[in-house]
């Protein structure tokens, strides 16, 4: 379980997040705001990459600040932005990663092909991620994110580039890794996580203005049984740029 208190995050004089709490425990989550709402601010902060201003992470009641590499170890990150090295092979790359995060040498080769396969890149192992579409290149993110099965999964903006049918795929993906983990997904755009979000939380301007079950978030504006994720999204956010 990850709990959330009092988080703030001030930028020189901009205030990215403001006083956020939140308690997650297993599920899908969906973090939906526009473009500067803080998302990618808050995914930093739980994936322990930057530090909050205030407030403070705490992991099955531990402070994630106390529990260092410990914590680490149940993450998995895809950043906003990835870059990777052309030249190495899906299994170089993620070979590479699974170093990085300390697993075992005689295990790596055995999980990286396991990986590969959740994410349908098998296919593609020996190949060269500058010859990837942006698809694979995204699947191959995830990818790295999954290395040391990770229990807390955290994926900014995971589906930018994705064409209609990755995007089904991706979903799929994730559907099937969701057992038992937490599963953070930031998005501006409703479609991606309205299929697959157990929760959804909406930030805007650094405030957290909503968190609930999918049902729950569509009874804050209206009890209307038609009502859509769409209609909410345009509700708190119609005076935002996109
Ligand atoms: P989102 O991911 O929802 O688009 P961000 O978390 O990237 O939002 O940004 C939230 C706000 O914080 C924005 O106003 C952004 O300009 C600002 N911000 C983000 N990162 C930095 C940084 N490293 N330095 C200064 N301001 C930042
Ligand atoms: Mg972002």
């Amino acid at each position: 379980m990850l709990e959330l208190k009092n988080i703030s995050k001030i930028y020189g004089n901009k205030k990215a997040l403001d006083n956020i709490e939140m308690t997650l425990e297993p599920g899908i989550y969906g973090l939906l705001g526009p473009n500067g709402a803080g998302k990618s601010t808050l995914m930093n902060i739980i994936a322990d990459v930057i530090d909050s201003t205030s407030g403070e992470v705490l992991y099955d009641g531990e402070p994630i600040k106390k529990l260092g590499d410990d914590y680490r170890r149940h993450i998995g990150y895809l950043p906003q932005k990835v870059g990777y090295y052309g030249n190495f092979t899906a299994a170089n790359t993620l070979e590479y990663f699974a170093l990085l995060k300390g697993l075992e040498k005689t295990k790596i080769k055995e999980s990286v092909k396991e990986i590969l396969e959740k994410v349908n890149l098998q296919a593609s192992i020996n190949d060269k991620v500058k010859t990837f579409s942006g698809g694979m290149k995204q699947r191959l993110g995830i990818a790295i994110a999954l290395i040391g099965n990770p229990d807390i999964l955290i994926l900014d903006e995971p589906t930018v580039g994705l064409d209609p049918k990755e995007r089904i795929n991706f979903r799929n993906v994730i559907s099937e890794l969701a057992k038992d983990k937490i599963i953070i997904l930031s998005t501006h755009i409703v479609s991606d996580v309205d299929m697959i979000a157990q929760y959804i939380i909406l930030i805007k301007k650094g405030e957290l203005i909503g968190m609930d079950t999918k049902d729950g978030i569509l009874k804050l504006v209206s009890e209307d049984e038609n009502i859509t994720l769409e209609d909410v999204y345009m509700h708190f956010y119609k005076d935002e740029e996109q």
